[in-house]
């Protein structure tokens, strides 16, 4: 069920080992819209080179999502992910090394242009997922376009298949095993109202926005259990992406908002900034007015952090058509945003004088220093952006072990239901809504969900 990144490489896995294969999606032609192909094409695990060593990487993951990750789950994929990576090398796929930054030695050829907006057609994702398609094809899988997948077939108490609607119908799939990769419940606004933000639709959708949550619904309707469903894997945004689609899914107002403050109508911060883009991104969605808020900085923040990370907010965000607010003193900016200026002037004074005394963990809320450094606020102009939050998918789903399998309630698998990639819970999140590599969880749960269906036949 869904043919991104985690369907087609169970499937194609899976005709290798000599089963036969079914893939339905949604989308429409061979180019249909998924997260995989929008994706920037980084192939890594919290943030390391998946070449790594195992125990290293899963504690990478450990550390990243605060204890969160299942430690099977880790394992898995640290101990899986280079032959995974390679396997996926041997299809086809190409790759190239950024020979400077450690976490992206492997990132699917060609990477993205720098700029803002999206940019998918011919990169390596796009590449990556019509390599797979035709290779599938060669070995002779079925591929089922314009297929929504609605509901599971049951049968003596297992998943048996899947029945879908095409435009001449409704139609079933009998099956020994489906796999659940339909990349996460992002997109249904009524799911992210019961667990990601008060507000969703005032949340941007920084993915594709084809996915529903219909795999979740179905494996809850046969008992399956769920898991961290309220983080989500995302980033800052500037507010006018909602009209402007230059402005996303890059560039990203991370760099900025981590050395600056965050801040909300009252001139009051938020969140820890230090924590990091997807944090914030986090705490902006859960808030009941997730449209209020600013990131405030100045001059020399615009200049250094802004010019920071791969596309850059600076000059990136401007040359879309941003609103850079600008102003001389941090009242008169106040103003021009609608904040209260003497809120902001108290929480700039207090932001830079801990920073100067080193007591930024006194703040209210701490700020820590570790991952992200602060930087002071103080020479003009000074700036702001109206931000929001983006969401590329959500990081919660489905409880399963480190077979793939899913699990109910009671911790027991269900007979002949899989997940993988975006679907799968107990793998990001956390307190701090740490992300492990979406790409990864993918690719790596999809050829495992392959080699244990065909394990369990043989
Ligand atoms: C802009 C952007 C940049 C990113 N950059 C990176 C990166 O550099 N590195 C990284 O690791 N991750 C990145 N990601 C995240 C990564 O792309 C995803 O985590 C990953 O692609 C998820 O793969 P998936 O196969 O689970 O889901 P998807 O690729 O979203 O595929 C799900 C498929 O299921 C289909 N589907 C949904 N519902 C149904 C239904 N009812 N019936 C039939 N079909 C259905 C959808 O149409 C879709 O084709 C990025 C994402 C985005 C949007």
């Amino acid at each position: 069920m869904g043919a991104g990144l985690a369907g087609l490489t169970a499937a194609v896995r899976a005709r290798e080992l000599g089963l036969s294969v079914a893939v339905l999606d949604q989308g429409s032609g061979d180019r249909y819209l998924c997260n995989s192909r929008y994706s920037g094409g980084i192939l890594h695990l919290a943030f390391q080179d998946i070449a790594n060593d195992p125990a290293s990487l899963t504690r990478a993951m450990t550390e990243a999502t605060g204890g969160f990750i299942k430690s099977s789950l880790a394992e898995l994929l640290a101990q899986n992910g280079l032959r995974t990576v390679h396997w996926l090398r041997d299809q086809g796929v190409r790759f190239i090394r950024n020979p400077q930054v450690a976490w992206q030695h492997w990132v699917l050829a060609p990477p993205r242009a720098i700029t803002g907006g999206l940019d998918w057609e011919g990169r390596g994702p796009d590449l990556a997922l019509r390599t797979l398609l035709a290779r599938l094809r060669t070995l002779g899988g079925e591929v089922h376009l314009d297929t929504r997948v609605e509901r599971a077939l049951i049968r003596d108490g297992r998943c048996a298949g899947l029945v879908a609607r095409q435009p001449s119908g409704m139609v079933e799939f009998e099956a020994n095993a489906v796999l659940v990769a339909d990349g996460g419940f992002q997109a249904n606004l009524d799911l992210m109202k019961q667990h990601v933000s008060p507000k969703p639709d005032g949340v941007l959708q920084r993915g594709s926005g084809m996915s529903r949550g219909d795999g979740l619904r179905l494996a809850t309707e046969l008992g399956a259990a769920t898991t961290g469903m309220e983080a989500f894997y995302g980033h800052l945004l500037v507010r006018e992406a909602f009209e402007n689609p230059k402005l996303w899914p890059y560039p990203q107002v991370d760099e900025i908002a981590c050395a600056g403050v965050v801040v909300d109508r009252a001139g009051e911060r938020v969140a820890d900034e230090g924590l990091g883009g997807v944090y914030l991104a986090n705490q902006i969605a859960h808030r009941v007015d997730p449209l209020g808020c600013h990131v405030i900085f100045d001059a020399a923040i615009w200049d250094t952090q802004g010019r920071q990370s791969r596309i850059p907010a600076n000059p990136h965000l401007l040359r879309g058509g941003a609103t850079l607010v600008e102003a001389p003193t941090l009242a008169a900016l106040a103003e021009r945003i609608g904040v209260s200026a003497q809120g902001l002037e108290r929480t700039v004074a207090a932001h830079n004088q801990a920073i100067s005394t080193g007591q930024c963990a006194q703040l209210t809320p701490a700020r820590s220093t570790a991952k992200h450094a602060p930087a002071p606020i103080v020479g003009a102009p000074f700036h702001a952006f109206a931000i929001c939050a983006g969401i590329t998918h959500t990081a919660g789903g489905l409880q399963i072990d480190e077979r793939t399998r899913v699990l109910d309630q009671s911790g027991a698998p269900i007979a002949g239901l899989h997940a993988a990639g975006a679907a799968v819970g107990g793998i990001e999140g956390g307190p701090q809504a740490g992300y492990v590599g979406g790409l990864m969880k993918a690719l790596v749960l999809g050829v495992v969900a392959a080699e244990q269906v065909a394990g369990e036949r043989s």
